[in-house]
């Protein structure tokens, strides 16, 4: 199959149950071909926006008063829907992203999971009942559903990460507007029109397409709106951040980048490292919050592991998405291709020594797309040095030597990001201290960096999140806690040993005194 055979598809709004047709459009081309038109998106606008609050608004007394089980049974279908439809998203998807077949695939399954998480835990406790000073007194804490939540999603997870935030949101009885990145917007669409074939009700789900800028700022400022829960870049969260601040009831959920790494220690399998560092850096081309910018690795085993490293980078198959053995597609856009470039080259002024250098792949078909080949230099840890702190967001690997676990972590460590980290040893004691003393969200032994499964917290530490985390917790961003006290006595009796004869001492108090 090539990504050739599709015809241009228009995408469409969802507001209050009705889908909208807009006049003003925006390209969407294919990635591994830039000269093939795969879509034309509707360019939202801030009033579209405006009027997808609204509805949510109206849809969200109606829905929270559904029972729990109701709304989970609706995820029980729309999880069907999406197995029947499973093979035709992740052609979208692939198409759309770039992503290969194989990975698009696996996404469009992570997904899945986290609808069945979802329907699974509807009949889950909302709540806990603890005990009373007072033998007397029932307490209970309950979660309640904050109200409109807007999310506003990037393009390199376009169908898992909608579903970790709009999954828990809707569940739990929010309603939301859903703002797709302008680089994926077909595959949105389609989520969408299968949360309308479930059965979810007008207004519970909207959907407003259009660039970041525009619509995304305008719901993030919209003042009926009660929580933001944005994944993206940390620019984009930073905003949104600090207009969450400005308001008075808003909160929000950011996951944003990473300076991801693997670790490699002295007495780590040399195959499985290799593997671990290759998986990290190159799987999506680079291209996941949590690819692996860097590999920490012990100077005894150097030498051995850049060879073994670099003779397989060389050989991964970066390919159009269709193509059967690829191993990683092309980049986005041609922002990310200058992007990778420019930070390929600031390695080399930064005195790297570049140890494979692909650059733009143009062979085989691939000079129409944005295609950029691994790139991997060894780099001794300073302080300044730009390359082995910032998200670059591509095939872009820094092997940094160090010579004691310490040192491993103050390296690892010293970057403003901190999502995901692996550590590669046979040695137990070894990983603990890894895991107690670096900075990350997720964590992994003799893994890589990458593969995080729906029902754990996905979130990170510093500039790679705001202590919000996505998936299975983002109910907590989702919900307020209420506590709910009952008195099962005839009397009133209060906590911390307060008196509790007010009325009667009022009574007696407000009667004229007897001469
Ligand atoms: P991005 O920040 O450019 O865009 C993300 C979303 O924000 C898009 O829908 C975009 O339209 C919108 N947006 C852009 N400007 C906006 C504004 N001013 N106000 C409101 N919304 C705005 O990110 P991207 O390029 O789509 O994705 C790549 C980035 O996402 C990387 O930095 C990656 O690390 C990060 N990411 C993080 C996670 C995570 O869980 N931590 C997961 C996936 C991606």
């Amino acid at each position: 199959m090539t990504s050739q055979a599709h015809a241009v598809w228009n995408s469409r709004m969802l507001i209050d149950g009705r889908w909208l047709a807009v006049s003003e459009t925006l390209e969407n081309r294919n990635p591994a071909n830039l000269s093939q038109l795969i879509g034309q998106t509707a360019r939202g606008t801030a009033q579209d926006a405006a009027h997808a609050v609204e509805a949510a608004r109206r849809a969200f007394p109606g829905w929270r008063r559904i029972s729990r089980i109701k709304r989970g049974e609706l995820f029980d279908r729309l999880a069907a829907l999406i197995q029947r439809d499973l093979e035709k998203l992740a052609v979208v998807l692939a198409r759309e992203s770039g992503k290969i077949l194989d990975e698009a695939r696996a996404e469009v399954v992570e997904g899945l999971h986290m609808v069945q998480y979802v329907c699974g835990t509807a009949r889950q406790p909302i709540g806990e009942c603890v005990a009373s000073e007072v033998a007397g007194k029932d307490l209970y804490v309950r979660r309640k559903p904050r109200g409109v939540v807007a999310v506003v999603t990037p393009w390199n997870f376009p169908f898992a990460v909608p579903l970790w935030m709009l999954g828990p949101s809707l569940l739990e009885g929010n309603t939301t507007v859903f703002k797709p990145s302008e680089e994926t917007p077909e595959i949105g669409t389609k989520l969408v029109e299968l949360f309308v074939e479930a059965g979810f009700p007008a207004g519970t789900i909207n959907l407003v397409h259009g660039l970041g800028e525009e619509v995304g700022d305008a719901l993030a400022r919209h003042d009926d709106v009660d929580v933001v829960c944005f994944t993206g870049s940390y620019d984009v969260g930073s905003h949104i951040r600090k207009l969450a601040a400005a308001s008075d009831h808003k909160t929000c959920a950011c996951e944003m980048g990473s300076k991801s790494a693997v670790i490699v220690c002295e007495d780590a399998r040399l195959d499985l490292a290799v593997n671990a560092a290759l998986l990290s850096a190159f799987k999506t081309t680079g291209q996941r919050c949590v690819s692996a910018g860097r590999v920490l690795v012990h100077r005894s085993l150097l030498g051995k592991f850049e060879e073994q490293l670099c003779e397989r980078a060389a050989q991964l198959k970066f390919a159009d998405p269709f193509t059967p053995g690829a191993f990683a597609g092309p980049l986005i856009n041609a922002a990310s291709v200058d992007k990778v470039l420019r930070y390929n080259a600031l390695a080399k002024e930064e005195h790297a020594t570049v140890l494979l250098d692909a650059g733009r792949l143009t062979s085989e078909g691939r000079g129409q797309g944005n295609f950029v080949g691994p790139f991997v230099y060894r780099q001794e840890y300073g302080p300044g040095v730009r390359t082995i702190r910032e998200e670059v967001f591509g095939p872009h690997l820094a092997v940094i030597p160090f010579d004691d676990d310490e040192q491993a972590i103050h390296i690892y460590n010293d970057t403003r990001y901190g999502l995901s980290m692996a550590v590669v040893t046979e040695n137990y004691r070894r990983w603990r201290l890894f895991r107690d003393e670096c900075d990350y969200g997720m964590g992994y032994v003799n893994l890589p960096c990458i593969g995080a499964e729906v029902h754990l917290p996905f979130g990170g530490v510093k500039r790679s999140g705001n202590g919000q985390p996505s998936a299975a917790a983002l109910v907590d961003s989702v919900t307020h806690k209420t506590s709910f006290t009952v008195n099962h006595e005839l009397g009133i009796t209060m906590a911390q040993g307060m008196t509790a004869g007010a009325q009667a001492e009022a009574e007696k108090s407000s009667k004229p005194a007897k001469s």
